[in-house]
Order: structure tokens, then sequence, then C-alpha cells
């Protein structure tokens, strides 16, 4: 068997039983790099020295008998808003392009002690502002499953990189869908945690209230192993919660039978027709493994997308201030302060952004602030009740994980508008700080591509374990033919040299 074709835990296997090196697993991936990121353009940058590095520590504790961690040598890509000592972190912005972090996300921190290796940095919409990974000032990532598409954002980079098999494994952030969306245009599986879950130490901030860090993988079992391996409380970031983490690969196996699943009405508007035939599938597959499936109403997520544009501007117009050219980012010549400033600014940053900074500026003005930002706090806190209420009924609750498959390259940049509400579905589970995961759940055949959806499994706060438990079992029922598709899309991409594995 090739090596992309083989599941993580059958590597992690592999590696720590000697079979094969975590050197050779890296060069692998290293491999698969080159022949396949002049199309796909995921990564911004390979650490291919550092990541050797690494691979030959693991190598060497593993010949001495020691053990490197629950991640001995799986390569993983991180969304290049997640600081990687030694490493560029540009948040897909030209005026970061030539920091270099002097430290580790804690985050990264907690994957590199546990064995992993840091492949690469993936690219991203400037500051995690899109949903198409079109706004980066590194160029657009292309969708492995159809080239002349999107794939999704913002952590495109991260989403296509696995699924494209550059890395068994990526990082990515959440704030409003970032990590759920583009796993569902790209076939595989992204989870985003209950706020608090996972340090934000060493992560770009975007808007704080509501920024998460998760994982990707194309299976759950890989989300809940790189989910162990990353959460848990940290000093160093005050919005961390006092909860330690779950050993969640070993809850993935039990019953789902009696689960109780809510089917909000509210995101199923806009829903194209085969996405919600795929969906509707899905929960008849759910019926027929003995949960509980029923229509419900959450009224107030309807208003989701106006108040998260006004909460996650308003807060990055603060976040990004200190993006001037002072205390970071790159320096424009100028002769005056003021046109220093200015100018640094307006080079540095792309024109998403700027429109952000502003409408954010503009909420939080004197004048504004009640009608505007206190407003859509308001309804923050009526979604948040919302499903407080609704988790009094039910386990959990679904929906597709984006309103349509992923759309063509320069579709929708120009129409913000129609590139905005698509997030209907996703924003509500950030505004209430609660846990979903994205996972493949059938294809669309659109204009002679065949391209994933994904359905989202959203659950009570820090209620990870369930969530993940019910797409395991529902991957268990539907993922072999979504696997077959996903070998059949890398075959076709490109080459990838044959690993010679012993038997
Ligand atoms: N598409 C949303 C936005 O542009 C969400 C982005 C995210 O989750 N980082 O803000």
């Amino acid at each position: 068997m090739e090596l992309w074709d083989m599941p993580v835990k059958d590597i992690l296997e592999h590696i720590s039983s000697g079979e094969i090196s975590a050197t050779e697993v890296l060069e692998h991936y290293l491999h698969a790099i080159r022949e396949k990121d002049s199309q796909v353009n995921a990564l911004i940058e390979v650490l291919e020295p550092m990541a050797r590095m690494d691979a030959s520590r693991v190598d060497a504790l593993l010949r001495e008998g020691q053990s490197p961690g629950a991640l001995a040598g799986l390569p993983v890509a991180v969304k290049d808003n997640i600081c990687v000592k030694g490493a560029g972190c540009t948040s897909g912005s030209k005026i970061m392009e030539n920091w270099v972090s002097p430290y580790d996300a804690t985050a990264i921190k907690r994957l590199r002690d546990r064995g992993a290796i840091i492949i690469g940095k993936t690219n991203m919409d400037e500051f995690a502002m899109g949903s198409s990974t079109e706004t980066s000032a590194f160029g657009i990532t292309k969708n492995p499953w159809d080239l002349t598409r999107v794939p999704g954002g913002s952590s495109g980079g991260s989403a296509a990189a696995v699924a494209s098999g550059m890395a068994p494994l990526a990082l990515g952030t959440d704030t409003g869908g970032s990590i759920r969306q583009p796993a569902s245009f790209n076939g595989i599986c992204g989870l985003k945690p209950t706020y608090g879950l996972v340090s934000r130490y060493g992560v770009t901030a975007y808007a704080s209230s509501l920024d998460t860090v998760g994982p990707f993988g194309e299976t759950v079992w890989d989300c809940a192993l790189l989910l162990e391996a990353i959460a848990g409380h940290d000093p160093m970031d005050a919005t961390c919660a006092l909860r330690e983490a779950v050993a969640y690969t070993k809850r993935l196996d039990g019953s789902v039978e009696g689960l109780r699943v809510g089917v909000p009405r509210e995101l199923l508007h806009g829903v194209a027709a085969p996405v919600k035939a795929q969906f509707h599938n899905t929960l008849s597959a759910m019926e027929n493994m003995g949960m509980i499936v029923e229509e419900t109403g959450l009224p107030s997520l309807a208003y989701g997308v106006e108040a998260y544009y006004a909460i996650a501007s308003a807060e990055a117009s603060s976040n990004l201030a200190r993006f001037d050219g002072v205390r970071f980012g790159r320096r424009a010549a100028a002769d005056t302060l003021d046109e220093m400033y200015t100018r640094s600014r307006g080079e540095g940053l792309g024109r998403e952004v700027i429109k952000r900074i502003l409408l954010g500026t503009f909420v939080l003005e004197p004048g504004n602030k009640d009608r505007y930002f206190m407003q859509a706090a308001r309804v923050r806190t009526l979604i948040k009740r919302e499903f407080e209420k609704a988790f009094e009924n039910f386990d959990l609750i679904v929906s597709p994980a984006s309103p349509d498959v992923a759309f063509k390259i320069g579709d929708r940049i120009r129409d913000p508008l129609t590139m905005y509400l698509a997030d209907l579905i996703t924003i509500p589970v950030n505004m209430a700080g609660v846990c979903a995961l994205s996972m493949p759940m059938g294809f669309v055949d659109c204009g002679g591509s065949t391209l994933p959806c994904g359905l989202q499994i959203i659950g009570k706060p820090f209620d990870e374990p369930t969530v993940l438990r019910a797409g395991h079992c529902l991957e268990q029922e539907i993922g072999a033919g979504i696997r077959e598709e996903m070998r059949n899309m890398r075959r076709k991409l490109g080459p990838v040299r044959e690993c010679e594995l012993v038997d």
C-alpha cells in the first residue's frame, strides 16, 4: 500500500514498530508537496530543514527504545496564523511577509512535545477574513477536487494540503466557519472545538471572543488524535478553560443508539438542492443507526450573519491595530510619523482587511455603538440561550456544513454579500461558543466535477466526545465510498512515489 493511502493510525504504528522511519514518512510527504503544490498552492512555506531535524530526533529516540510521544513522526501542516518558532507567520498578509516567529504557539509546543513534525505553513485568507482563500497575499489556493474552484476558507490551505495528500494532518483556526467550511469543500473532517478548549496563545487574533484552533484530518479518529494533543488549560491564555484534555480517541467507539438529534429549519434555508438531498440521506443513515432525528426551530440563528460581521469586525479593528509598521509589520518609508503609519497599513493590508477594519471602527463609534455593536451583542446572547434550550432536548444538532459545494475561483470575491451570507450555517456555533464537527457526507456532480459536501454535527460545550463518537460511528456507515473517491482524486492530481513497506 502506498503511504498516502494509509490511515494515520497505521502510519503511527509502522513508525513506532520501526517498520518505517519518521524520516522516510517525512520525505514521502515532502515529495508529495514538490509534486502537487505547484498546482494546489496550499503552502506558504515548507519547513524542510526544521522538519528533517525533528524527524531525525524522533528516529534517534525510537532507536534508543524511548517513546517520542503519541504523535511520533506524524507530519502536521499548520495554518500560517499560528506561530512556529523559526518560521514565518504571515497570516496571509503582505504586512507580515518578513517576520519570523521567536516562539511556538502553545498548540505547536504540545504537538512537538508529542513527536509531531511541523512540515509547513499553509495558505489562508488574509488575517483569516474570508471563505475562499482568495484574499491571501500569497496567491489563491486551488481545490484539489477541481483546480478551477476554491478550497473554501479561511483555512483553505490546511484543508487542501490534507485532501491532496501533502500532509496527513493539519491545524486551522475557526472564527465563523473557517475549519468546517473548507473541510466540507475538500471532503475531509475538521473540528471547531468549544471556545476555550484549545489555547490561542501564539495565534494571530482576528476576533478574540470567537477564535478557536482546531484539527483537520481525513477521518474523525485523526481529528480526535490531534485534538487530544492540543486541548487543555494553558496559563498563557486567560480565556482558556480550566479543563484538561480528554482521551478523545478512546471514546469513539460506543453506542449512538438513542442519541437525540435536532435539525433546525433555519440552517436549511438557501441550501442547494443536491446538498440537501445528501443531507436527507445522511439523516436516514443516522436514524437507521438508532439515533432519534427530529426537526426543530432556532429562530434567532437567522440574525447570526449580521451580528457576527458587526462583532467580528469590531474586534478585528482593535486586534489589527498592532500591524502598524512599528509594533508589527513591514514599515513603509515616509517623511512624517502619520504618513509612515498610513502608508505601512495602506501598502501592507489588503482590501478585505481594510474594509473590515473600517466597518469595525464604524460600529464602535460613540454614536453607533449602541445601535450596532450592542445590538449585535444582544443577538449573540439570544443565540447562545437558544442553543442552551435546544440542548435540553437534544444531544446533538445537525445541518449541512455549507449551503453549497466549492464554488468557482473569482465567482464570489466580487460579490461579498453572497460570500458573507453563506456563513449562515457555521457562524451561530462560534457565537454560542459550542463545538462542531464537519465531516464528508457525500458528493455532488457539478459541471463535470465530483465535489464533496459536508455534514455539521454540533454539540454542547465541551461535549466533543459525543460529537466525535457520533461522527466516527456515522463514518463507519457511509465513509468507505468517500475514501475511495478521495484516492481517485489524489491519483488524478499526480503520481507519488511508492513507499517501500516491509509487510
Ligand atoms: N468567513 C468568515 C469571515 O470571513 C469566517 C472566517 C473565519 O472563521 N476565520 O469572517
